[in-house]
C-alpha cells in the first residue's frame, strides 16, 4: 500500500461506532487477570494462549472463537479488571487517533456467571469518564502525550437467551441508566430474529426515548433481519448490515432513511462471513469484501474493529486492510469517516466539531501532499 494512504489513515482523527469491551481483552491482559483472580487457563504460557487467538487466519468455525471469547470473560471477575480492560482499549484507541467511541458491554454474559451487573458498568464506566476528564497517556514518537477520549455506552442483550431473561437484565440496569446511552443486540444471530424481543425493544423505546436503539442484524442473519430490526425494533442504527445489499428494497430504505451501518471488516474475514446465502460461498480475502458497494449504494457505512484482540485490528488496522484490499481512495475513507460522525449518538454541535477537526486535517493533507521532496533534499512547491 502507498506508504501515503497508510500515514493518512493513521492520522486521521476517527471515531468507531462497534466495539465490543469484552472483545478488546489481548492475551496479554487474559493472562494477568487469570493469575491476579487466581483462574487456571489450559495454556502453558503466553506463547500458547497467543497461538490461540490465531493471528492472521480465520477461527476455523464460529465456535472457535465463541470458545476463546468466554474464556477471555470468564477472567473478568472484580471492578478493577472490568476498569482494566476498558483503560487498556481506551489507551490503545487513543494512540491511534480515535476521539470518540462508542462501546457494547454485554452484561448477562457476566451476570450468569456470577458477577454483579454494578461491578461490570462501575469499572468500565470509570474508565470512560477517566478519559473524558483527565486523558490517557499515550505513547506517541517516543514521547508521552495526554489524550482525551469521549465515549458513549450501550448495554447490549444476548440474542440466544430468551426475551424473559432480557427483561431481567433490564431490571438490573435501572439503577444505572444515567451511565448508560442506548441498547444492542448481539451474540449468534440466525436462529433469533430481531422479533424475538419485539416486547422488550418496545418497552426499552417506552421508557427511555432518549436513549438509542440498535441491533447486529444481516452479519451471519438474512435480509429480513435487518428490515425487522427497523420496522419491528425500531432501531437507531444497524451493527454489521452486510446483507442489507442483498435486498435492493432494503438498500433504497436505509439509503433513504441515513441509516448507519457498523460494518466491521476484519471481523467478517476472521469469522469467514458467509458472502452468498444461497450457496453459501464464504469469504476468503478482502478483496471480496462488500463495502465499496454500500458506499456505492449510497449507504452511511462505517469501519470499526468489533472485538479488536481477537479479530486482528484495532481502528488503523482495519481502516488500512480494506484500503489496500479494495483500492480505497482518500475520498472513500473521509467518507467512512464523515458517515461515523453522522451516524454517530453526539449531539449535533459536537458533530460540527468532529467534521471541522477532520476538515482541518484533510486540509493539511492536501498542502503537505502539494509538497514533494526532491533528491536533493529541499521541498519544492507545485503549484
Ligand atoms: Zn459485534
Amino acid at each position: 500500500m502507498d506508504d501515503g494512504l497508510r500515514k493518512f489513515i493513521e492520522g486521521m482523527p476517527k471515531i468507531e461506532l462497534h466495539l465490543h469491551i469484552e472483545g478488546a481483552m489481548e492475551p496479554e491482559m487474559l493472562m494477568k487477570l487469570a493469575e491476579r483472580n487466581g483462574i487456571e487457563l489450559p495454556y502453558k504460557d503466553l506463547e500458547e494462549l497467543k497461538a490461540a487467538y490465531k493471528r492472521g487466519s480465520a477461527y476455523k468455525d464460529l465456535q472457535e472463537f465463541l470458545d476463546l471469547y468466554y474464556q477471555g470473560m470468564n477472567v473478568l471477575r472484580k471492578e478493577e479488571d472490568f476498569y482494566d480492560l476498558t483503560k487498556a482499549y481506551l489507551t490503545k484507541i487513543a494512540s491511534q487517533n480515535v476521539t470518540h467511541t462508542e462501546i457494547f458491554f454485554d452484561p448477562q454474559g457476566h451476570t450468569e456467571r456470577g458477577v454483579a451487573f454494578e461491578t461490570a458498568i462501575n469499572g468500565i464506566t470509570r474508565a470512560l469518564d477517566e478519559a473524558k476528564t483527565e486523558g490517557l497517556d499515550v505513547e506517541v514518537a517516543g514521547r508521552t502525550e495526554n489524550r482525551k477520549v469521549t465515549s458513549k455506552l450501550i448495554m447490549s442483550f444476548l440474542r440466544h437467551m430468551t426475551e424473559k431473561e432480557g427483561f431481567e437484565t433490564l431490571e438490573q440496569a435501572r439503577p444505572h441508566m444515567d451511565k448508560i446511552d442506548g441498547f444492542g443486540l448481539d451474540s449468534s444471530e440466525n436462529g433469533h430474529p430481531p422479533t424475538k424481543f419485539e416486547r422488550l425493544y418496545a418497552t426499552l423505546k417506552g421508557e427511555y426515548p432518549d436513549k438509542r436503539l440498535m441491533a447486529h442484524a444481516g452479519e451471519e442473519g438474512p435480509a429480513s433481519y435487518v428490515w425487522e430490526a427497523i420496522d419491528t425494533l425500531k432501531i437507531d442504527r444497524i451493527d454489521h448490515g452486510n446483507h442489507s445489499l442483498d435486498d435492493s428494497a432494503l438498500v433504497e430504505r436505509l439509503a433513504h432513511d441515513g441509516t448507519g451501518l457498523t460494518v466491521c471488516p476484519l471481523s467478517n474475514l476472521k469469522l469467514s462471513h458467509t458472502l452468498d446465502m444461497d450457496t453459501k460461498q464464504k469469504m476468503v480475502s478482502l478483496k471480496e469484501h462488500r463495502l465499496k458497494d454500500m458506499l456505492a449504494a449510497n449507504l452511511k457505512a462505517t469501519v470499526n474493529s468489533d472485538d479488536p484482540a481477537y479479530f486482528d485490528g484495532y481502528m488503523n488496522e482495519n481502516f488500512i486492510a480494506i484500503a489496500e484490499a479494495l483500492d480505497l481512495t482518500k475520498e472513500d475513507i473521509t467518507k467512512l469517516a464523515r458517515n461515523a460522525i453522522e451516524v454517530s449518538f453526539l449531539s449535533p454541535e459536537e458533530k460540527i466539531q468532529k467534521n471541522e477537526e477532520l476538515d482541518t486535517y484533510i486540509e493539511r493533507d492536501r498542502l503537505s501532499s502539494q509538497y514533494v521532496k526532491q533528491d536533493t533534499g529541499h521541498q519544492r512547491f507545485f503549484a
